[in-house]
Parts: C-alpha cells; sequence; structure tokens
C-alpha cells in the first residue's frame, strides 16, 4: 500500500496556480503537476473553510457533516457559534473563544455524528494516520492541549500537530509558538512539524494544511498573490527535502494538492442588515424579542427566522432578493427548494432520475449549483434562508469588517467555487472536494462511508 500525504492550500484559485506553474514560481508544485494530472474541482456551499475543511476530511456534504459557515446560529443553545470571520485572522489573534469554539467544539460538539473523518476510517482499519494544522481532525486518539485549561482534551489521528496547541510527539519546535506570535506566518509551525514526520517517515497518510495563502490573498487580492504561492510552494519543499528531494519523494508518497475554495475580488463591504431594518435582529445572544437572526461573513449569509418574525421566509427571501448586495436566496419550501435571482425564480427537488425543476433555470447556472445548495439548505444548523452575494461585493460581520479593496469568497459564483486538484498516483481525479476522503480510503483499500442520502427523492 503506498503512502499519501493530502496538500490543502487554503484559498488557492486554479488560475493563479496555473499561470504559477507557467511562470516558474510553484517549482516544487511544479514537479508534482509533471508526474501527475492537474484538473479543475468544485467546493462546496457556502465556499467557506470550516465549511470546505469539514467536507474534505469526511467525503460529506454540508448537509452530513453540519457545519454550515464561519458563523452561525445554535437553535439549541440560543447563541451565535463563531469560528471566527476572518479564520486566519482569529487564528493569528490566538483569541481563546476561538480556541475553544474552533478547536474543541467544532470537532467535538459540532460536526455530524454520523460523518466520519479520514482519519477514524484509516486509524480504525490498522493505519497511522497525521495531521498539521487541519482544523477537523476528529481521530480516535485523546490529546491533551499543551497550555494546560486552553481547551479540554480533544480526540483526533495519533500523529497531530495543531498550531503547538496540540502535539503528540516532541518535535523540538516552541509548543507555544501560536500564542507567542502577534503577527507572521503559522505555516512556519506546519514546516517544523512536517519536516519531523516526513524525516521519521512514521505515517501511512497525513494531511499537510497550509492556511497562509489564503489570509495574504483576503488583503491583497486573488490575482495579487504571487509571492504567497511562492511561499506555499516553500512550505511544501520543505517536507519534500526532508524525504531526500523530489525522487526519493514520489518514490515513497502518492500526492494529492488542492484548495479548500476560491476567491475572488471584492470592492465593496455590506451590511445585510439594512434590507432588514424594520425587524428586531438578534445580536450575539438571541434576546427575548427578537425575530430573526443574520449570520453575514464574506460572500455568503444566512437568516434564521425565530418565532416573532412577523414575515414569513418567503416574504423575507423576497425581502433579501431585491438587495443589489445579492446574487441568490434560497429556501425550502416543503419537499422544494426555491432560489431567486433579479426577480426570477426557480424551483428544484431531487427525483430519481436527477432533479425536478420548475422556473427559470438561469437563476442557478453556478458550478453544481443545484447540489450543492440543496445539500447546503438540508443542513440541520443552517438558517432557513441561504443567501449568495453578487460578484465583487462581501458582506460586513457582526463587527462590521470587511475585506473590500481584497479578496473573499463563500458565494456560489464559479470563481469562490472552484480549486484546483492536482493528483499524484491516484487513479480518479476528484471532481468535487466531497470526493478526496472517499478517494483517499479507496486508495487505502477501505470503503468510504455509507451516508444518508439527502439526495433522495421526497
Ligand atoms: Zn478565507
Amino acid at each position: 500500500m503506498r503512502k499519501l500525504i493530502l496538500i490543502v492550500i487554503d484559498g488557492l484559485t486554479p488560475a493563479l496556480l496555473e499561470r504559477g506553474l507557467e511562470s516558474g514560481l510553484a517549482p516544487t508544485i511544479s514537479r508534482f503537476a509533471a508526474a501527475g494530472q492537474l484538473e479543475r474541482a468544485v467546493s462546496v456551499f457556502p465556499s467557506l473553510t470550516p465549511v470546505c475543511l469539514a467536507t474534505i476530511a469526511t467525503g460529506a456534504h454540508p448537509g452530513i457533516h453540519e457545519i454550515p459557515h464561519l458563523v452561525w446560529f445554535d437553535r439549541k443553545e440560543r447563541r451565535l457559534i463563531e469560528y471566527g470571520s476572518s479564520f486566519a485572522a482569529a487564528r493569528r489573534s490566538g483569541a481563546l473563544n476561538w480556541w475553544r469554539n474552533t478547536v474543541y467544539a467544532m470537532n467535538a460538539k459540532h460536526l455530524g455524528c454520523s460523518a466520519v473523518t479520514i482519519f477514524e476510517a484509516l486509524e480504525d482499519h490498522g493505519f497511522r494516520a497525521a495531521a498539521i494544522n487541519a482544523t477537523c481532525f476528529r481521530g480516535r486518539v485523546r490529546h491533551f492541549p499543551t497550555l494546560p485549561g486552553v481547551t479540554p482534551p480533544v480526540l483526533g489521528p495519533s500523529r497531530f500537530f495543531f498550531y503547538g496547541l496540540f502535539e503528540s510527539h516532541e518535535t523540538g519546535a516552541s509548543p507555544t509558538a501560536v500564542f507567542r506570535r502577534a503577527s507572521g506566518s503559522v505555516d512556519d509551525y506546519a514546516e517544523a512539524a512536517g519536516r519531523w514526520l516526513v524525516t521519521r517517515d512514521d505515517f501511512d497518510f497525513l494531511f499537510y494544511y497550509l492556511s497562509d495563502f489564503d489570509y495574504i490573498s483576503h488583503a491583497l487580492g486573488p490575482d495579487s498573490a504571487d509571492a504567497a504561492l511562492k511561499r506555499a510552494d516553500g512550505s511544501i519543499a520543505t517536507i519534500v527535502e526532508a524525504a531526500g528531494g523530489i525522487d526519493a519523494f514520489l518514490d515513497r508518497y502518492d500526492v494529492l494538492l488542492c484548495s479548500d475554495h476560491g476567491q475572488t475580488p471584492v470592492h465593496e463591504g455590506v451590511r445585510l442588515d439594512r434590507a432588514l431594518a424594520d425587524l428586531s435582529l438578534a445580536g450575539r445572544r438571541a434576546y427575548r424579542g427578537s425575530q430573526i437572526v443574520l449570520t453575514a461573513s464574506n460572500r455568503a449569509a444566512m437568516v434564521y427566522r425565530l418565532e416573532d418574525c412577523p414575515l414569513e421566509t418567503a416574504e423575507l427571501a423576497e425581502r433579501l432578493g431585491r438587495d443589489p448586495s445579492v446574487q441568490v436566496v434560497a429556501y425550502r419550501n416543503g419537499d422544494e427548494a426555491v432560489a431567486l435571482r433579479n426577480g426570477a425564480e426557480f424551483r428544484f427537488a431531487p427525483t430519481v432520475q436527477g432533479w425536478r425543476k420548475s422556473g427559470e433555470e438561469r437563476v442557478l447556472d453556478q458550478p453544481q449549483a443545484l447540489e450543492r445548495l440543496w445539500s447546503a439548505l438540508a443542513n440541520p444548523n443552517a438558517g432557513e434562508l441561504l443567501i449568495s452575494a453578487a460578484p465583487g461585493v462581501e458582506f460586513a460581520d457582526l463587527a462590521g469588517r470587511h475585506h473590500a479593496g481584497g479578496g473573499s469568497h463563500g458565494s456560489l459564483e464559479r470563481g469562490d467555487s472552484e480549486v484546483p486538484m492536482l493528483a499524484v498516483g491516484i487513479e480518479r481525479l476528484p471532481r468535487s472536494i466531497a470526493e478526496i476522503a472517499p478517494a483517499i480510503l479507496s486508495h487505502f483499500g477501505i470503503a468510504p462511508p455509507r451516508y444518508p442520502e439527502i439526495f433522495a427523492a421526497a
């Protein structure tokens, strides 16, 4: 059985990678491309990191893994769950809340029970799994934080390195590096852990997650992130050199390299609550008297309708659909989904043969839009209304922050949703990030988990 390394570069667009390969900016990835095949694949909706990484790690769509957005409303606890609207920024800040929500709760509480991670499946079958910085990491082995009290212990793979907060093995890198570093690179830590692991070659599968690219691309825009690509290529070169160079590396490992979502340039930050000004919006907690909860961040938003809301879901959708910042607003109506765009309406539902459709099909002309939207609407933690932003627009988050002038993602649109997919030694190239985990498990001779069918005909 050949060993496998999955490399995920957060936010890398296919266009920038293709350009980088031509211009020689990414020499290590070029060597992979020469030895394998490179195509484009599609992400999930919303195309936001926690949702995408949960899909990559489990092979499940959001309707099954139950992570709906960067920020969402927990109906049972009646409070907002915030993974950090700017994911990389929150991670850098070292904020305690981020560690508790993202690190601990996302894996221990929020990740759906019926979803199975690659780490769980592989180690159940006797393979050794390793994760470096991957934020969806649920596994079978208990790990205590290096700083006592920051989070309860977590269940991860047997080889587990997470921003210095969890380290299954002593590598010599400072265990609290992430907390001391106010700025700079979190990929430095990934490199140190990756070098240590590959030098010892003590794993069958490694998930090597590089997050700095997304952070830089948000700030500069996706077309100006060349230096970040060069940097990511360098982080990959580090583990290649640890194996003794590219030939020795590819001798030993098969490789799957991709990103979790794309990015598009944004020039405007919009507070979507402007469309709902006459309603009482909940803040961080759903106070009595609140009528709706709006969770907006990057290029996707959700609306939760509370008991006292005077408007029906369809009325809210029509209202939101009229705002120029909105490209598509969608909701479930009985056994079908309804999507609105510029006054046009499209209805769809899965059938045994495919889809039952009515209305104007051009409403959903984005890549794999029906599947992705249906699955997002099936997420029990999602709002009643899902909103995908118009091109160039970003929704400001609770604190009013946005990346106008830079890059963003989250929408159904092609630029946010397409990812590069590069495989060396993998027979069938995944066409969607949901096909990555099944491809990896098949590679190890393991049958992928059979998930409940959310596309079954009603
Ligand atoms: Zn991002």
